[in-house]
């Protein structure tokens, strides 16, 4: 039997849940779609930061995802306030000869990327839907349950006025509630590696440059910070030595850090907060049922090797709403199976692509084997020297290459 509809409940297209980058880039898009949207963040918004403090949580922006934040209108928000770039990465291996480098000039591009911290991303996003007079922002409001009705799915909150939606975006990260009450089976292996990751001030400056050493146990990186002497670290290692560099005093764990690094940026000077995180590869066996839709973290997580995780994200939340648009221009329902499947055979391929690119980069690097170190040492220096083999990672890296959302491939980002 058909439920009647609570009437007296505000009625929305789309209810996003989850404030990440992610759920605040599809809510923007939607938004900007001119589409009813309600979007649903469990935490209380965090008070202003000192303006010189760098958020611990720092991603490499693709061109790509760059793209997708102007398009959002976001971009312009995230460039006043701040932003690095990387005009070159470097990329070498402990226990090789094998080293390579890449420059954005040979593709006569400004940059290879952007290092923004999670912070200014989300505050850019945010500050973006208080100007979209069609999307309503609940938070904090968390997700606790819905019904699901002929056409809709009456959508209950912990906190705040229960509502209803044509589609339901689970964008609720890697823990998903979404996900776990739609049902959807999650398969999740850990790495057994944890992610340590600081600010830190160095010695020599960065020049704009990406660093990455594979050490055996797990990638050290060094990712330019806005400030020429400052750089964001993360240094994937095993959860034993994780555990020993956050308890070392700041000190130590500085020239631990530099000799890591071969001191490539001489000593380290100064150490912000420590922080770590375990590593995991997951995917969602589905991204969507009828009138729910997965994106990022909530729908898949892969090794932060090559720092794809958000911009994966944000490739979900372009295509999602490109899909979920063209729909609604056609007068189609928004939350049809046969809407949605649209948007995850795209994206789930893509994905599924990354992720195993990363595994195979992940394996590569932390055999001990002689014959794969010399392989992967060989492997790099010639790859090194072949041109159209380093575009074509350049291309990867930026974010370029791939089935990409028309948002994606706006090219008037400096
Ligand atoms: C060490 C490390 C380094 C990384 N570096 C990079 C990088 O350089 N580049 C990159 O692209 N990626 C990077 N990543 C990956 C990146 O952090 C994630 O892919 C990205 O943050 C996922 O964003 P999200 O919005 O999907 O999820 P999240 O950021 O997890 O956001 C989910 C949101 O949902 C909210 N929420 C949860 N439950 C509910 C509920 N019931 N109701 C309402 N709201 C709810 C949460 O409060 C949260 O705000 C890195 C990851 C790690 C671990």
């Amino acid at each position: 039997m058909i439920k009647p509809r609570r009437t007296e409940s505000p009625e929305f297209d789309v209810a996003v849940v989850g404030g990440g980058v992610v759920g605040l880039a599809a809510a923007a898009l939607l938004g900007g779609r001119a589409l009813r949207v309600a979007a649903v963040e469990a935490s209380a918004a965090a008070p202003a930061p000192e303006p010189a403090d760098h958020d611990l949580r720092v991603f490499a922006v693709t061109r790509a995802s760059a793209c997708i934040l102007a398009h959002a209108g976001a971009w312009q928000a995230v460039e006043r306030r701040r932003r690095g770039c990387f005009r070159r990465m470097e990329v070498w291996d402990a226990h090789s000869r094998g080293r390579i480098s890449f420059d954005s000039a040979a593709l006569a591009e400004p940059t290879l990327g952007y290092i923004v911290e999670q912070r200014v991303l989300c505050d850019a996003l945010g500050e973006r839907l208080r100007q979209l007079p069609n999307v309503t922002v609940m938070r904090p409001a968390s997700l606790q349950s819905w019904e699901s009705m002929a056409d809709r799915l009456e959508v209950t909150l912990a906190e705040g006025r229960p509502f209803s939606a044509r589609l339901l975006v689970g964008a609720d990260g890697a823990t998903s509630r979404v996900r776990a009450l739609a049902g959807i089976r999650y398969e999740r292996r850990g790495y057994n590696q944890e992610a340590v990751v600081c600010n830190v001030r160095t010695e020599r400056p960065h020049d704009d440059t990406a660093r990455q050493r594979f050490l055996p146990e797990g990638p050290l990186a060094f990712l330019p910070l806005d400030d020429a002497h400052k750089s964001s670290i993360v240094w994937s290692t095993t959860p034993a030595h994780a555990r020993h560099l956050l308890a070392l005093a700041a000190e130590d764990f500085g020239s631990e850090l530099a000799t890591a690094f071969e001191h490539r940026l001489g000593r380290v000077l100064e150490v912000g907060a420590r922080a770590a995180f375990e590593l995991a590869k997951a995917r969602a066996e589905r991204y969507v049922l009828p009138r729910i839709a997965l994106a990022g973290d909530a729908a898949h997580s892969i090794h932060p090797l090559a720092g794809q995780g958000a911009n994966l994200g944000l490739l979900d939340a372009a295509a999602l709403a490109e899909v979920v648009g063209e729909a609604a221009a056609a007068d189609m329902d928004i939350g049809a199976i046969r809407t949605l499947r649209r948007y995850e055979r795209w994206r789930s391929g893509e994905n599924r692509v990354m992720q195993a690119t990363m595994d195979g980069f992940k394996h590569l690097f932390g055999s001990e084997l002689d014959a794969v170190r010399w392989l992967r040492g060989a492997g790099l220096s010639l790859t090194d020297r072949c041109d159209p083999a380093k575009e074509l990672i350049m291309r990867l890296a930026m974010g370029l290459s791939g089935d990409l959302p028309a948002a994606a491939r706006m090219r008037s980002i400096g």
